[in-house]
């Protein structure tokens, strides 16, 4: 440890980092990209594993703490999980966690679950069959559904995620608060980001608190109160009274949490990004095939400080979580 920590300005010191691993993805969903896919990087641009593994030792040294791999489709790319084996067995302090759409993982669940990742998120946005296939345009949500079960029989750090939009999938708030209990693993709403002009609509936006409004409608949800822990992150939980199930709310949105905001972003091609909204960042690759720590630490400084104040002050353009990483 050279006792450096990385600087987002307003006194945040950026401890959490979401890398990702590839901008290629097997989906399609409409939120997320355009129909015809969002314009792929060379691979020659892309960061090889070791580059990520160097990458990774000096985030660490740099006071990092927690990395999440995402992508594009992470279990798209040749070989994600032994790179996951390896990251393990180099940084054990490292908290590592991953964030999947499901549909490739169940030939790998064993193997993961021996890898004690930190959390496992997968993505699910509807319990329909015809729904799912229509919001991410070619997924199955079949194998989705045995994905999460072959996670959940090896690992108990299994969460879903539901980007929940009006009139797209708001009707199906409750199938899956349900599904969530009865496979016993935390469901977790989360709000329409407008990231990529061609694709979000004011009009489509759900506020956390309107979600909130409509499981609270009936009663019997009691909201937890706030978590001790500096690693928590910024979702607010309810409990449900009766069944003790636990659902999560992330109001990046409207309460958004700019303000402390610990995450740095890397994309696939080793941009750093400050902020999600960010549209341009520094470039980490150059640094990174030379093996130049001491640039390679000069450019993730100076990346990180030109993180904003808060998102709004970036203006909505052609981002896509896909390639920055969500
Ligand atoms: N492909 C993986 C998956 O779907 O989980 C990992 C990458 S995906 C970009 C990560 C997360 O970003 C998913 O949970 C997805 O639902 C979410 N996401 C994508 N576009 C979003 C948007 N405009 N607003 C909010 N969440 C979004
Ligand atoms: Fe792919 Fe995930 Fe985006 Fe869907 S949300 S298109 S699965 S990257």
């Amino acid at each position: 440890m050279n006792g450096k920590s990385i600087d987002g300005g307003l006194g945040r010191i950026l401890t959490y980092v979401r890398i990702s691993v590839t901008d290629r993805c097997n989906f399609r969903c409409r939120y997320c990209m355009p129909e015809s896919g969002v314009t792929q990087l060379d691979h020659s641009r892309i960061m090889a594993y070791e580059d990520m593994l160097f990458l990774f030792e000096t985030l660490v040294s740099l006071g990092v703490r927690r990395v999440r791999l995402t992508g594009g489709e992470p279990f798209v790319r040749k070989g994600f999980v032994p790179f996951l084996g390896e990251l393990r067995a180099r940084l054990p302090q490292l908290s590592v966690a991953i964030t999947t759409n499901g549909s490739l993982v169940e030939p790998f669940a064993e193997e993961l679950g021996k890898l004690q990742l930190d959390g496992i998120s997968v993505s699910l946005d509807s319990l329909d069959e015809a729904d799912f296939r229509d919001i991410t345009r070619c997924g199955s949500l079949s194998d989705v559904l045995s994905g999460i079960r072959a996670l959940r029989k090896y690992s108990d750090k299994v969460k879903l995620n539901t980007v929940l939009i009006k009139g797209f999938n708001d009707h199906q708030l409750g199938d899956l608060i349900d599904f969530a209990r009865s496979e016993r693993v935390l469901l977790r709403f989360i709000e329409f980001m407008p990231l990529d002009s061609s694709v979000w609509f004011q009009d489509s936006f759900l506020s956390v608190d309107h979600m909130i409004g409509r499981i609270s409608d009936g009663g019997g949800w009691t909201r937890e109160g706030p978590s001790l822990s500096p690693d928590s992150g910024p979702s607010v939980y309810y409990r449900n009274d009766k069944t003790g199930q636990r659902v999560g709310f992330i109001a990046a949105v409207s309460h958004h949490f700019c303000h402390s905001c610990n995450r740095l972003r890397i994309t696939s091609d080793g941009e750093v990004r400050p902020c999600l909204f960010s549209s341009e960042g520094e470039s980490l690759l150059p640094a990174l095939r030379n093996r130049d720590r001491e640039e390679l630490v000069r450019s993730i400084l100076s990346g990180a400080l030109r993180k904003p104040d808060c998102w709004t002050d970036l203006a909505v353009g052609e981002n896509h979580m896909s390639r920055i990483g969500g």
